[in-house]
C-alpha cells in the first residue's frame, strides 16, 4: 500500500501535496496560488515544463493578480467622477492630441515628476483625458488623487485653519500624481489662492500634477484674483509640463448625430448635425 505521500489523483497530483499547497498558500495570504498550482499542474506536465516554469508560471499568476488588484484599489481610492481610459477616447475628434497623449499614456511623465495641462473649450474631453492618464498612472502603481480646483481649495482651507497644511502638503507629497479639474470656472478667493499655489510649489519637481480649464493661461489671473501669483504658479506649473489644447465643438452635443453615422466623422468635425 502507497503512503497519503504519493497517492496520486486521476490527473496525477499528490493528493497531500496538494492539501500542503492549500495550506500553504492560505499562510502566505495568496490563495489564487492554490488555484493556479492545481490548473497549471496539469499543462506543465503535458507540455514537459521544467520545475523552475512552473514555479515561475504559478508565481507569475500570484503577481498579476495582485498587481490588478491594487490597480484597482488606486483607482476606487482617486476619488474619479466615473472611470475613463484611452481607449474610449475618439481621437478622430481631438487628432492633434494623439501622439501627445500616446507618448504620456506610458507615464514616463510621471517618474520625471511633469505635469501635465489640459485647456480647451467644455465637453472637448479634458476631464475624460485627465482621468484616463490617472487611471494609467494607477495601473502603472501610482497613488492617484482627484478633485475639482474648487474641491482642492476646500481641503487645502480645511487643513490650513486646523493648522495642518504643513503636514497636509507632505501627506499629499506621497501621491505620485494630485488631478486639478476645472480650474476656471469659479474664481478663488485670494487666500485660497495662496493655498492653492503652496501645493503647486511643494509639488514642483517632486510630483506630477494634471490640471484642466476652459481658460487659457492669460485668464487665470481672473480666476486667482491675483496676476503675480496666477503668474508665479504657471511658471512652476508648465516649467516641466505637457500642455494640450483640446479644440472643437462639445463632443456630447455632436456626438448625437454622430453615434450612428460613425463614417462620416470628419477631423474637421464642425458641420455634422
Ligand atoms: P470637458 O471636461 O472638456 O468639459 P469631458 O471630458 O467631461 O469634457 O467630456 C464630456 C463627455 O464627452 C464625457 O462623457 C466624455 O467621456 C465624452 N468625450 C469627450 N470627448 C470625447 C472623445 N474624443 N471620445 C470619447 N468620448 C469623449
Ligand atoms: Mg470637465
Amino acid at each position: 500500500m502507497a503512503t497519503t505521500k504519493s497517492t496520486t489523483t486521476s490527473a496525477g497530483t499528490s493528493t497531500e501535496s496538494v492539501k500542503q499547497i492549500t495550506y500553504l498558500a492560505a499562510a502566505l495570504k495568496a490563495p489564487r496560488i492554490t488555484e493556479a498550482a492545481a490548473r497549471l499542474a496539469d499543462q506543465a506536465r503535458d507540455a514537459g515544463w521544467t520545475h523552475e516554469d512552473y514555479l515561475a508560471a504559478v508565481l507569475e499568476r500570484e503577481v498579476s493578480a495582485r498587481n490588478a488588484s491594487g490597480a484597482q484599489l488606486r483607482i476606487r481610492a482617486a476619488g474619479f467622477p466615473g472611470v475613463k481610459t484611452l481607449e474610449d477616447f475618439d481621437f478622430d475628434a481631438q487628432p492633434a492630441a494623439r501622439q501627445q497623449l500616446g507618448a504620456l499614456a506610458s507615464g514616463g511623465f510621471l517618474t520625471e515628476a511633469r505635469n501635465v495641462v489640459l485647456l480647451g473649450p467644455p465637453g472637448t474631453g479634458k476631464t475624460h483625458l485627465a482621468t484616463a492618464l490617472g487611471v494609467s498612472a494607477a495601473r502603472h502603481g501610482h497613488r492617484v488623487l482627484f478633485a475639482t480646483a474648487t474641491d482642492w481649495v476646500t481641503r487645502l482651507t480645511d487643513a490650513h485653519r486646523a493648522g495642518r497644511l504643513p503636514q497636509e502638503l507632505a501627506r499629499l507629497r506621497r501621491y505620485g500624481l494630485i488631478i486639478v479639474d476645472e480650474v476656471g470656472y469659479l474664481p478663488i478667493e485670494q487666500d485660497a489662492a495662496n493655498l492653492f499655489f503652496q501645493l503647486v510649489s511643494s509639488r514642483y519637481e517632486h510630483a506630477s500634477l494634471i490640471l484642466t480649464s476652459n481658460l487659457p493661461f492669460s485668464g487665470w489671473g481672473g480666476v486667482f484674483g491675483d496676476q503675480a501669483v496666477a503668474a508665479a504658479m504657471i511658471d512652476r506649473i508648465v516649467h516641466h509640463a505637457d500642455v494640450l489644447t483640446l479644440k472643437g465643438a462639445s463632443y456630447r452635443l455632436r456626438g448625437r448625430g454622430i453615434d450612428s453615422l460613425p463614417s462620416i466623422r470628419t477631423t474637421t468635425g464642425q458641420t455634422e448635425s
